[in-house]
């Protein structure tokens, strides 16, 4: 059986066979008002693991991921924080590809912004006036929703329920409370770009349209995004492609279920959410992919700590496995190599079933328990980085990055509390470490150095910062053990 997935269009599973070399796919990414929380994250992840896949497959993969740059709610932060949208959005960016990037999610090809396509835009909406499904009023362009008669196709809705709930704002100037905005005049005050309807701006659908055309062609593989997006966000889109082009827009649709914080949908306009830059001071990226991929991408997820640690137990079984049978193996001398199970592809190819995956990993290291076939060490180390996790190594020239971003926290808060002294003795400590473990792997002298540091905090009776740097190593899974003659490490915590 091949790949799989389940198309919200049609509600079903269908075998994917892409439309050509390579496979391309469009993410609606983040709208840039304020700071990305966890439910954006999944939706990068899931991105991410369709991505992995698709390559482990053999394909070669084209990834667009928009950034919603100017729309309403930017325009309102403008106002209420007193600072330019642009600086806004920007900010938000980075802090999302920071996340992005400290989660080993696989970056998208192009990252296009809204604001950077006007004139695509401009001429998308141009394109659907000249053949008669948007009109101009006032300054505003306005989709002709009855025009377009496969309209809720997508998000399963008929013309009669959309009316019941459809209302004209005194501000529009619509022919009907089903025709949605393209273009918007622009308010004193707000920014506009020049078009052949005035100063003005695009409404929000519509640059998703502009840009997978402009970067992807007409049509295109794979549209995936969280599920509240399905309508209007790409209910819209898909009307609007299709009307401009007369062709096919995308061919799978892919939607993932909403994260959830006590219940309720996590969401930026509410307020209530998890900004992923705080849940990443208190969890390792391996352990906030381990929550996600438990469920099925298509599930809602709940978050939690308690959640979030059983991840991180789960994890820990995981790499305790692993190593001890590399220390079996080096002791031993044998080599081994990685083993393509059935059902770890069935899994997987079963529309990216990654719950279903990990229990086949957690059924392999109970057999290596019981066996010493060198072969299943090898295969879970190869699945989980085929998942995405970060591979946790002491070998050198090994991934340290958490223990570094630790080192890079304690140095920051030094800096705050203004400890110079201090710092440069962190300087000298490094160069004795370095000199004489130098063979011993990044990773082994940086957590030697956060021990060094430590039991100098220790000394100065600066016990919340020496606290905090236990509770980040064991964040790592290294335990810190302090006795009478000084401080040990040892690996493997939960
Ligand atoms: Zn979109």
């Amino acid at each position: 059986m091949g790949l799989r997935l389940y198309n919200t269009m049609g509600g079903k599973l269908e075998d994917f066979k892409p439309l050509g070399d390579p496979v391309r796919i469009y993410t609606c990414g983040l709208t840039v008002q304020s700071e990305p929380h966890v439910g954006h994250i999944r939706a990068a992840m899931v991105r991410d693991t369709l991505m992995r896949w698709l390559g482990h497959l053999g394909y070669q993969v084209v990834a667009l991921e928009n950034f919603t740059d100017v729309d309403d709610k930017i325009i309102e932060k403008q106002k209420e924080q007193n600072k330019d949208w642009r600086m806004i959005a920007q900010d938000n960016i980075d802090t999302y590809l920071w996340a992005c990037d400290r989660l080993n999610i696989e970056r998208a090809t192009f990252y296009p912004r809204a604001s950077q396509h006007i004139q695509e835009i401009i001429d998308l909406v141009a394109r659907l006036i000249e053949k008669g499904f948007a009109y101009e009023k006032k300054g505003d362009v306005y989709f002709r929703v009855r025009k377009f008669p496969d309209y809720g196709k997508l998000s399963k809705k008929t013309i009669d329920e959309l009316m019941s709930g459809a209302r004209i704002a005194p501000t529009e100037s619509k022919d009907d409370p089903l025709d949605f905005a393209l273009w918007k005049a622009a308010k004193p005050g707000e920014p506009y770009w020049l078009s052949p309807w005035g100063r003005g701006r695009p409404g929000w659908h519509i640059e998703c349209s502009a840009m997978s055309m402009r970067y992807l062609g007409e049509t295109f593989d794979i549209h995936t995004g969280g599920e509240d997006l399905i309508f209007p966000h790409h209910e819209n889109e898909l009307a609007q492609s299709l009307a401009a082009t007369g062709k096919p827009f995308a061919r799978f649709w892919m939607h993932n279920g909403w994260v959830t914080l006590t219940g309720e949908k996590m969401s930026k306009s509410t307020g209530h959410y998890s900004p992923i830059k705080e849940v990443l001071e208190k969890y390792s990226a391996n352990v906030i992919r381990m929550f996600m991929l438990k469920t099925h991408y298509r599930k809602q997820l709940a978050y939690d700590d308690e959640r979030l640690d059983e991840a991180r137990a789960a994890l820990t079984t995981i790499k305790t496995y692993l190593d001890n049978a590399a220390n079996i193996f080096r002791e031993i001398g044998k080599t081994s190599e990685p083993m393509m199970l059935d059902s770890f592809t069935e899994a997987m190819n079963d529309d990216l079933n990654t719950s279903k995956a990990l229990s086949i990993i957690y059924d392999l290291i109970r057999k290596g328990h019981e066996t010493d076939d060198v072969n299943i060490a090898a295969s879970v180390e190869y699945y989980m980085i085929l998942l995405g996790f970060v591979k946790e190594s002491s070998a050198p020239g090994e991934p340290c990055a958490d223990v570094m971003t630790v080192l890079s926290e304690v140095r920051k808060r030094l800096h705050k509390e203004g400890k110079r002294e201090l710092l440069n003795e962190i300087a000298g400590d490094c160069v004795d470490i370095m000199e004489s473990k130098g063979s011993s792997g990044v990773r082994t002298i940086v957590i030697d150095l956060l021990m060094a540091i430590r039991s100098k905090l220790r000394k100065e009776k600066n016990y919340e910062l020496a606290d905090y740097i236990r509770q980040r190593l064991l964040d790592n899974n290294i335990i810190v053990d302090d006795q009478s003659g000084g401080s040990t490490f040892r690996s493997g915590a939960v």
